[in-house]
């Protein structure tokens, strides 16, 4: 029987109103911890109803399984938690959960929603009565009050039941409102937990934020609540009314839902403007749609990706310009004309391209030293872009004293040649470096677009073949020709056809005696190649050879020079005589690290001394890849063999290269020697070469000696030796011979 059962039916009423409302109203209950509240009900519960046992179940939410909360035992007056039951194991009573709001079992070890735990645990713990009240939110069981009765059977009244009831759903509120707690807990933690500032925005003005956020606009809340976001805007954005309209349709799109994240330039409260990035969410805060805003002082960020931004800039200037000159480099010409190639192509108008290269400022470079050179350079860049910017023209500098410049054409390739004559001009006006007054002058070589090319390094390539034809010409200025081109396409047959050559003996070698200018003996001589050209006739080595040293039929070309050159040598030495033969090689075979091997064995295969074979070698040869070019000569040196620099004067050698040759001989260029009685600045130069040379320990000879008078010129001023038209010209073999007789008779 249960413990209140002396009381009346009224009574028995009335301590359950009374119970429930103290429960409703019970502090402790509503203002403490949800174990405490569900405890203080249980046992509540326990007490006005006469129960031994009252607990609180909570389901999972896939009914699967529930835990107990809290259990009061009435003979221990303590309270235990955790026990489980598997909805599996007792799906009836599950069942009867989930459709009920109150289970009423007066024989509960019989009833058939609950006799299916009656073995396992009714009747061990003599458990005959269960009331059971749903604990309802949402229309679903979320847990269960149940009252269990030991001992003796109860049947619940219906105030009971109701009472139950209604209990349940007190304990249905206060699950209720610990979950709103735990989250507002955790939202709470993460509003001021928060690094950034955020804020609630709640019809276009602040009505909560978090500490961040005052401490971002340096302000206090009063100053900040109330206010509307434009109050920490500056008045002007960057892009002004664009700016603000875009803020405005921002806070439009996230008020539709449709979160947003931009930057934007805030501001303190005193002002102090700040970059940010703000997002914005849509939330409900009691029923009313608020913005959520974050903000983030990204003033920092913004610092370094400037910083950045910066050092991306100057390392793209540095790659992209010459560092001495400060003008635009070869990589960035190739860049603009790919632009300006597109463009001009769409537009149907001409480009020009301009390739140019400074005269005799290898020498100057050589004589005045590198700081002169380099100030130089920097002079003509700034007269460079001075002439050509007002044209609309920009120039290059493509490395050393060359220099490019590419420009828009309206009407006609005249236009090409006015601005190179231009920049000609302005190059060849003296310049006065360190009180000494120089004047350099340029070859231009100009190539048209879409005359002479597709791209632009087809361009650069046809500027400069015609550029050498203008240095080569003394032309000043030349436009690209297909003829000045080896790479034409006649120059192609011809290549093919020199292979043939040189298998069928079509070469031939014409031998020009060099003599002493003191003695008048023939101190030996240089062997020239020529070509008896079936159709063509007898072709100059300048028409073939250049077009040879483009490609690899440079190296069996030079062989059969040497070898043929080794062969009359050896002819010569069976008939006695002892004479050395000049050959000339090319700057490919220079690169060819085989090359002194290849010299060595003909030398051994033709059984001929070393110092009988001499090999010149031409300053341009060193410029592509002294140091390679200079291992070789130092083998070739080492073999025993003579050395001599050809055409000197015209070349680019700088004088560090010729200290470190091995070298014997200087051949002095004809285009000095030719006109020197004339020339007095060829006289000079021809004067100080001989000095130059004698003070390395060189021996002279002069080129292009055409006339008795230059060679006692050139023996008053202790030239070594000449070689000339003015002597021989070059001569085929059997011709050679017989001057040879001539000549030593006298
Ligand atoms: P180079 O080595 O400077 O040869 C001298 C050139 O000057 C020869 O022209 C010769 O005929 C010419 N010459 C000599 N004396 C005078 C003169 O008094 N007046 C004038 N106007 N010219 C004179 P050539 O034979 O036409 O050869 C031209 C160039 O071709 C040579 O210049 C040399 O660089 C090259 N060459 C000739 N044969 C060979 C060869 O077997 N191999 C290579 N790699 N180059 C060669
Ligand atoms: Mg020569
Ligand atoms: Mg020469």
């Amino acid at each position: 029987m249960p413990r209140n059962s002396s009381l009346s039916f009224g009574e028995r009423s009335r301590l359950l109103a009374d119970t429930y409302v103290a429960l409703s109203k019970d502090e402790q209950i509503w203002g403490g911890k949800l174990t405490n509240g569900l405890r203080r009900i249980v046992h509540a519960c326990a007490n006005a109803l006469g129960v031994h046992r009252a607990s609180i179940w909570q389901l999972e939410s896939d009914y699967s399984r529930m835990a107990c909360l809290t259990l009061y035992r009435e003979d221990t007056d303590q309270y235990e938690q955790g026990m489980e039951l598997e909805a599996r194991s007792f799906p009836r009573y599950f069942a009867a959960l989930a459709n009920n709001r109150v289970i009423a079992a007066a024989d509960a070890q019989n009833d058939p929603r609950t006799r299916e735990f009656a073995d396992i645990y009714l009747k061990p713990l003599n458990i005959i009565s269960l009331l059971d009240g749903t604990v309802r939110s949402e229309g679903k069981t979320r847990g269960v009050l149940c009252l269990e009765e030991t001992g003796n059977a109860r049947l619940w009244t219906r105030e009971e039941q109701e009472f139950i009831a209604s209990v349940s759903d007190l304990v249905s509120q206060l699950m209720l409102l610990n979950t709103l707690r735990e989250s507002e807990t955790r939202y709470r933690a993460l509003f001021d937990g928060s690094v950034d500032g955020v804020f609630v925005l709640r019809n276009g003005i602040f009505i909560e934020c978090n500490q961040a956020a005052l401490k971002l606009f340096g302000c206090t809340r009063d100053q900040l609540l109330g206010q509307p976001p434009a109050r920490f805007s500056p008045p002007a954005q960057p892009d002004g009314a664009a700016s603000s309209t875009k803020a405005q349709r921002k806070i439009e799109a996230a008020i539709q839902g449709v979160p947003q994240n931009f930057e934007w330039r805030h501001c303190c409260f005193d002002g102090t403007p700040f970059e940010a990035e703000v997002n914005l969410n849509l939330v409900m805060l009691e029923g009313n749609p608020c913005l959520m805003a974050t903000v983030r002082n990204i003033d920092d960020r913004k610092l370094a990706e400037d910083a950045l931004l910066q050092s991306r800039l100057q390392l793209e200037y540095r790659a992209n310009h010459d560092s001495l000159t400060g003008l635009p480099n070869r990589d960035y010409l190739h860049e603009q004309a790919a632009h300006a190639i597109l463009n001009a192509a769409a537009q149907k108008h001409h480009l020009a391209f301009l390739l140019m290269d400074l005269n005799r400022f290898k020498e100057v470079n050589d004589t005045l030293g590198h700081s002169i050179g380099d100030h130089l350079l920097k002079l003509l860049a700034a007269r460079l872009l001075a002439v050509l910017q007002p044209l609309g023209a920009m120039p290059y500098r493509l490395g050393g004293d060359e220099f490019a410049v590419m420009t828009n054409l309206l009407n006609s390739e005249q236009e090409a040649f006015d601005v190179a004559t231009r920049v000609s001009e302005c190059l060849r006006h003296p310049i006065s470096v360190e009180g000494i007054s120089l004047e350099l002058g340029a070859s231009i070589g100009i190539s048209l677009f879409p005359q002479h090319g597709s791209d632009s390094h087809q361009m650069l390539r046809c500027a400069d073949v015609a550029m050498y034809y203008a240095k080569t010409h003394g032309t000043g200025i030349a436009l690209y020709t297909s003829t000045q081109d080896s790479n034409s396409p006649r120059r192609l047959t011809m290549m093919a056809e020199l292979g043939t050559a040189i298998r069928e003996n079509q070469l031939v070698l014409h031998y020009q005696p060099r003599i002493d200018l003191h003695t008048g003996a023939c101190t030996g001589c240089e062997a020239l190649l020529r070509w008896q050209h079936p159709k063509h006739g007898m072709i100059p080595p300048g028409d073939f050879i250049p077009a040879a040293e483009m490609s690899d039929i440079i190296h069996p070309l030079s062989q059969w020079v040497l070898r043929n050159a080794l062969e009359q040598i050896k002819c010569w030495l069976d008939e006695g005589l002892s004479l050395p033969v000049a050959v000339n090689l090319s700057a490919r075979n220079l690169a060819d690290c085989e090359c002194p091997d290849k010299i060595a064995r003909l030398l051994e295969t033709c059984a001929v001394p070393p110092h009988l074979l001499e090999i010149e070698i031409t300053e341009s040869a060193l410029i592509s890849d002294p140091e390679r070019a200079m291992q070789v000569v130092d083998r070739i040196h080492q073999l025993g063999i003579p050395l001599a620099i050809d055409d000197f004067g015209t070349g680019y050698s700088s004088l560090s290269y010729l200290k470190r040759l091995p070298i014997d001989t200087l051949k002095i260029d004809r285009t000095f020697v030719k006109d020197m009685r004339e020339n007095e600045a060829d006289a000079v130069i021809v004067r100080s070469t001989i000095a130059l040379a004698h003070s390395f320990g060189l021996k002279v000879v002069a080129e292009g000696v055409e006339d008795s008078a230059t060679l006692d010129v050139l023996r008053q001023l202790s030239c070594d030796q000449a070689q000339g038209f003015g002597i021989a010209r070059p001569l085929p073999i059997a011709a050679f011979t017989d001057w040879l007789q001539q000549h030593s008779r006298h």
